[in-house]
């Protein structure tokens, strides 16, 4: 698959040593299972982090780890193939992590309309959590409003397209961003957009679906 768009290196590494919340965890794998780049950077981080826990007396990382893990991977000098089973979408176009929520079909999500050409799916998590995980099918050449983000939000396309001001997202994509990136998705005009998306839990009406909203509810 040909991916653009990646995981930020932080993310990674919270992957790699199990920090990430569960939303944030399901759309990662996702991405891993539908980019070798990146589960192999993961795999990296695992193997390098666990040596270094390993090796320290005190199982402290050195202030220069992150580097030293980044540039392992970066350089290609051990190639290593992912030993995680079960990363890859064995049937259907749901990536594998995401299968046990939605099922292997995204002809048999179950849609909600949420606004002119917006769909959601909200898909439910295994216990109390801080983010929230939900599926997007945007229409084609739709454009969404403006929005920056009331926290970090992580989106992957599953099908279709979608270009803003960080170049054009496709399949595999991943937009990893944090709360300083402001941007205006618009759906190209040939096929919808369907999107996973997490999102650490809005405070204030600053989301992306927040902001679909915004002109329905008046706010
Ligand atoms: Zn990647």
């Amino acid at each position: 698959m040909n991916v653009h768009h990646h995981l930020d290196d932080t993310t990674l590494l919270r992957y790699a040593s199990g920090d990430l919340d569960e939303a944030f965890l399901v759309v990662a794998a996702a991405h891993l299972a539908m980019c070798d780049h990146c589960r192999h950077a993961a795999h990296m981080a695992e193997e390098v982090g666990g040596e270094l826990l390993e090796t320290s007396d005190q199982a402290v990382l050195g202030a220069d780890a992150f580097e030293r893990v980044m540039q392992r991977i970066d350089s290609g000098e051990e190639r290593i193939t992912a030993k995680r089973q079960g990363t890859r979408a064995r049937t259907g176009d749901v990536p594998l992590p995401l299968q046990r929520f939605v099922g292997n079909s995204l002809d048999a999500i179950r849609w909600k309309s949420v606004a002119p050409g917006v769909r959601k799916h909200d898909i439910k998590l295994s216990g109390p959590s801080t983010s929230s995980l939900y599926m997007l099918h945007i229409a084609p050449g739709k454009a969404l409003p403006e929005h920056g983000h009331g926290g970090t939000e992580m989106t992957l396309v599953l099908s279709g397209a979608y270009r803003d001001e960080l170049g054009r997202f496709g399949p595999g994509d991943v937009a990893d961003l944090d709360e300083h990136v402001e941007h205006q998705p618009k759906v190209e005009q040939d096929a919808p957009c369907i999107c996973l998306v997490a999102t650490e839990t809005p405070t204030r009406f600053k989301g992306i679906f927040s902001r679909i909203l915004q002109p329905l509810v008046g706010i």
